[in-house]
């Protein structure tokens, strides 16, 4: 019998996180701070706990999970192994397709897998109140339910545009228990100076964060949590990796090439980064970011340190930018729409080990709509960037009739996201390339220290 789910057992979810660093040809680039000097990582102790600020900045490969985040990654890991059967046939590839389906935990995507760490680890603090932001509410919810299994209480930043277009995240969320406040609000100083320079602001990613450092910096009970970007939240991710790579062997079989969307970096980072450690030891292995031309940090950004957040709270991280002040148009993979990336997948991209691609949104609904189709699961819309190019390697392999295997995480699913799909099937959709202009115009915008890269 074929089979078609690839499963573990609970025994078998890692007792330990995968950190890339210890694998990348060079340490990483560090965060300045507004001096230009590399920052102290205890200044970092006003918003994070030790334990994260140290795995922030370890360079151990593996670091141990906790047995009460095992105990609650219980209630949805590990997460199963598809084979792809129905949408090969469909193509009439020779490829195996893979995916992992992150969509099974209950706030529906792979970031609680690090939302659980966070909130342990700050309760472990003595912590008792986390701030956050959210873009199209994945992160908050994620952050929501984990605060609650830790008695925490939880803020969250939404950024204005979702809160109006996406209410039943924040339903989500209150269901929970967290208090949602719309961003730019008028609770912080980031929120009201944006509002001063733009009454009609809807918001983005950058200024959500300045509002969650903020109420963090200026609360003693109140740290700071971040959904992806920062070393610890992509370590916390390879859970997926590690899984998938047992999950490979099970059925003696490894990809040719690992697909994963990529916002700021900790979806890629968590389905990629532990297969980077075979590819470091030599073996064959593709690792493909795909992003919105939309928002094409990747690759049209540039290369340079930059803010994370718009008002220029947190230290400077060398990414590949789009400007801090950047204001993504508003594409429905409102996850994808931060204007930097992970420092650690911009220094292996940089560094030419891993690849980036960037993809129209109508061709991503379309892939989406047939794995739908398919395989049943309506994916969300981040998720649908890394199904457009699977299926593109698929497709590229009818024509050779290479019989790659091609193994992409299926992030999270579209279940409230459905008005975007409506979009799409009435031929409301566009496209949105990032203008060129705007691209050279943040140059302009880039914090001005010495160790900035050349270009
Ligand atoms: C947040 C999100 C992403 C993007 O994750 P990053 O780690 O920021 O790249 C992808 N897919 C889903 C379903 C998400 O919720």
């Amino acid at each position: 019998m074929a089979v078609t789910k690839i499963l573990l057992d609970e025994s078998e979810i890692p007792e330990s996180w995968y950190n890339v660093v210890a694998d990348m040809p060079n340490a990483p680039a560090p965060p300045l701070g507004p001096d230009g000097k590399p920052v102290n990582p205890q200044a970092l102790s006003a918003i994070f706990p030790g334990p994260l600020i140290e795995q922030e900045v370890s360079s151990q490969r593996w670091i141990p999970i906790p047995e009460p985040v095992r105990e609650i990654y219980r209630l949805w890991r590990p997460t199963p192994l598809y084979r792809a059967r129905r949408l090969e046939q469909a193509l009439g590839t020779p490829a195996k397709i893979y995916y992992k389906y992150e969509g099974g935990s209950p706030p529906g995507s792979h970031k609680p897998n690090t939302a659980v760490a966070q909130a342990y680890f700050n309760h472990l603090a003595g912590v008792r109140r986390l701030a956050t932001e959210t873009g199209a509410g994945q992160w908050g919810s994620a952050l929501a339910m984990a605060g609650r299994m830790f008695g925490l209480e939880v803020s969250v930043y939404m950024v204005r545009v979702s809160y109006e277009q996406k209410p039943t995240r924040r339903s989500m969320m209150e269901s929970w228990g967290a208090r949602v406040i719309p961003s730019p609000s008028a609770e912080t100083k980031a929120g009201l100076s944006v509002r001063e320079r733009d009454p009609n602001s809807t918001g983005s990613l950058g200024i959500a964060i300045s509002e969650a450092v903020e109420e963090a910096a200026s609360r003693s009970d109140t740290n700071y949590s971040l959904g992806s970007v920062l070393n610890h939240v992509l370590l916390h991710q390879t859970v997926i990796g590690l899984e998938a790579k047992k999950q490979f062997a099970k059925v003696g079989d490894y990809p040719d090439v690992v697909v994963a969307c990529c916002g700021g970096g900790s979806n890629f980072g968590g389905s990629a980064f532990p297969f980077f450690a075979d590819k470091a030891a030599g073996r064959q292995v593709r690792l493909v970011a795909v992003e919105p031309e939309s928002c094409p940090s990747l690759t049209r950004g540039h290369y340079a340190y930059d803010f994370g957040d718009s008002v220029g709270l947190t230290p400077l991280l060398l990414m590949y930018t789009l400007g801090h002040r950047f204001v993504p148009p508003p594409i429905h993979a409102g996850g994808l729409r931060y204007h930097g990336d992970a420092p650690l997948v911009c220094q292996l991209y940089h560094e030419g080990l891993i690849e980036a691609v960037a993809v129209p949104q109508r061709a991503t609904f379309e892939a989406g709509l047939l794995f739908a189709r398919t395989e049943g699961i309506i994916p969300a819309p981040e998720t649908n960037h890394a199904i457009r190019v699977a299926i593109d390697e698929a497709r590229a392999c009818a024509k050779t009739g290479e019989p790659k295997t091609i193994f992409f995480n299926c992030s999270g699913h579209g279940h409230f996201d459905l008005t975007a799909y409506d979009r799409y099937l009435a031929g409301e959709l566009e496209d949105a390339p990032y203008p060129e202009e705007a691209i050279r115009a943040a140059l302009a915008d880039l914090p001005k220290v010495a160790s900035q890269p050349p270009g």
